[in-house]
């Protein structure tokens, strides 16, 4: 099967795919950044979901490295597949492999619901903290080992400025 892997610029709430995913905050509860933008395109049923996730599912929030999924409201995609990346504590703290662990788990929760194609944000790399060329190398490896392989037809990589997508693409062989 053929799989294609693209990065972009821009806003991810206006990216046609069947599953958008959401760096998320482990309270589901909305956010700044990408979350914030999200919950404003999608409206309000997505927040209405996640409050339902919380109290049947995780009381005490998502953990960091774990995807979920709900309906995607009036955005153009199914579903947002809300994930919580890692907060940079210096490195030292499993900060890799969580970020690593977002990406892959909400690439499983999208092919489990039978999505074929999915956009994600730089995860972590806004307020989250996690240096950027760092992030680049991991979201790399997820793509050789995960992204390229398949089930997904479509692996969008959204950057939300065009610096950051350079610098993505410089890190590929590292
Ligand atoms: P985190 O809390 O995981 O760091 P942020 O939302 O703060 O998440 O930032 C993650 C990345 O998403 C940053 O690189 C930021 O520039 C980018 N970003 C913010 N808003 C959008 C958007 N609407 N579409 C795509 N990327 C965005």
């Amino acid at each position: 099967m053929d799989v294609t892997i693209e990065t972009l610029t821009g806003d991810i709430t206006k990216v046609t795919v069947d599953a958008i995913v959401n760096a998320a905050n482990s309270s589901l509860m909305g956010g700044g950044g990408v979350d914030g933008a999200i919950h404003r395109a999608g409206g309000p049923t997505i927040l209405e979901e996640c409050r339902n996730i919380r109290r049947d599912r995780y009381p005490d929030g998502l953990p960091t490295g774990e995807a979920i999924a709900t309906t995607a409201g009036n955005l153009p995609a199914q579903w947002v597949i809300h994930t919580v990346g890692p907060i940079w504590r210096g490195g030292k703290n499993d900060e890799d492999d969580l970020l690593y662990a977002a990406y892959t788990n909400s690439y499983r929760c999208a092919a489990e619901l039978g999505a074929k194609s999915i956009a994600y944000p730089a995860i972590s790399t806004g307020v989250y903290g996690f240096p950027k060329e760092r992030a680049a190398s991991i979201v790399w490896r997820f793509v050789r080992e995960v992204a390229e392989p398949g089930p997904l037809e479509r692996v969008i990589l959204v950057f939300f400025s065009a610096p950051d997508r350079m610098l993505f693409l410089s890190c590929k062989n590292r």
